[in-house]
């Protein structure tokens, strides 16, 4: 057996591939361009065209970018009315910026924990989270695959709760047919060069409902009244404001650039599933790598390919493992630290270990691979050598 580069080994591969990255091309750069040379620098034509071709893609009448995936977290949370005294239920397994929303509004996130097979967050959990004092449910498409929108929809009705999708993950799934933007009263997602597509930074709020789309306009541009904007614009000096806003703009810069990364959103998506079975495929031959559960119910996106560890079957710990790969080549990560665990959370909510077993369990156990469009066939094949390598070298 080959040795491992960790030991003094051959690596597969001399320079490290990262676990996600973004794809310029020529079109990109010159659509940047076109308006550096208009008269609009922030948000202005470019932005409108951007948003109507991802409410588009979303098959949803509202559309409204902001200058991240947390300002538009942030501005779904304004636009459900979260406040001081109410709880908002989030899954454990995400990035920080799905909880601390509720706490930029004065609310309290609560972790749910997740499902053990997709790690998605698990609506029984919520259930028995719910109290008189919540007042939305966020869920995350963790890795691209869609939550189960029925099954929420029809507990978020039953309380009267907001329904809200942090769909940073998830642009272009579908779930029973229906695309992701179109699943919740509010979903949110980032363009951070890691993610789909990007614009640099950049965040979209998506919605069916005409007064949460008002609500977000004002609410990324300091809360002014727009409508007072408008008369500004055509020569008075009033405006209003209207409630503490922020400057959670996004510019024509940056949706250039968006606008014309989603024309290419579809081929990417068909390569990263491809990348997605590749690896499925691959790893039915080891017994201590399990990818997560897929439901037949869903087109999934595939932000990031997760697999667990069977630690029964191996001699070292996850740690181990991601320090081999990395010494392979391998730019594996972890998705993620469950929030709860953060210090802050611990000391602030007074989370602590065991409040979410099943995501903390997972935690021990997950490694994200390598997945985005740019790479290529003997990428993926050197991901599939060095986990098979590390694995057989820790075998029990
Ligand atoms: C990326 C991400 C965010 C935050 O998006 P930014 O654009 O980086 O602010 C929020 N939630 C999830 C699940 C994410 O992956």
């Amino acid at each position: 057996m080959d040795q491992l580069a960790l030991h003094g080994g051959t690596p597969v591969r001399s320079e490290i591939l990262p676990y996600g990255r973004q794809w310029i091309d020529e079109e990109d750069i010159q659509a940047v361009i076109e308006v550096l040379r208009s008269d609009w620098l922030t948000t202005g034509p470019s932005v409108a065209r951007f948003e109507e071709a991802f409410a588009s893609l979303c098959q949803t009448p509202h559309a409204i970018a902001v200058s991240s995936g947390t300002a538009a977290l942030h501005t779904a949370m304004f636009a459900a009315g979260a406040g001081e005294g109410d709880e908002v239920i989030v899954p454990t397994m995400t990035f920080a910026a799905t909880a601390n929303c509720a706490l930029y509004q004065g609310a309290s996130p609560v972790f749910a924990d997740v499902d053990p097979a997709t790690l998605l967050i698990d609506p029984d959990s919520v259930e028995n989270l719910i109290t008189n004092r919540t007042r939305a449910v966020i869920t995350v498409d963790y890795t691209g695959h869609p939550c189960d929108y029925d099954r929420f929809r029809s507990i978020c009705d039953q309380h009267d709760l907001i329904l809200i999708d942090d769909a940073s993950h998830s642009v272009g799934a579908l779930y029973r047919g229906r695309p992701t933007g179109s699943l919740a009263d509010l979903s949110t997602f980032s363009f951070h060069p890691v993610k789909h597509i990007t614009g640099g930074e950049g965040g979209m709020i998506t919605t069916d409902r005409d007064d949460y789309a008002e609500a977000m306009k004002k609410f990324r541009n300091h809360n002014i009244d727009s409508v007072f904007q408008q008369r500004a614009r055509e020569g008075t000096w009033y405006y209003e404001v209207v409630d503490l806003g922020f400057n959670y703009r996004f510019t024509d810069i940056q949706s250039a650039l968006a606008s014309s990364q989603l024309t290419r959103l579809p081929a990417w998506l068909k390569r990263r599933r491809e990348i997605a079975e590749t690896y499925t495929e691959a790893f039915r031959e080891l017994d201590a790598v399990h990818p997560l559960t897929v439901s037949p119910e869903v087109e999934h996106a595939w932000h990031l390919f997760v697999i667990r560890l069977d630690l029964d079957r191996l001699t070292v710990d996850r740690g181990e493992v991601f320090r081999a790969l990395r010494a392979e080549g391998i730019g594996v990560n972890v998705h993620y630290i469950p929030v709860h665990l953060h210090p802050y959370y611990r000391e602030r909510l007074g989370t602590a270990p065991g409040l979410c077993p099943i995501a903390e369990e997972a935690y021990e156990r997950i490694l994200s691979l390598p997945l985005y469009p740019k790479m290529s066939d003997r990428d993926i094949e050197d991901v599939v050598t060095a986990v098979a390598k590390v694995t057989a070298a820790f075998r029990r």
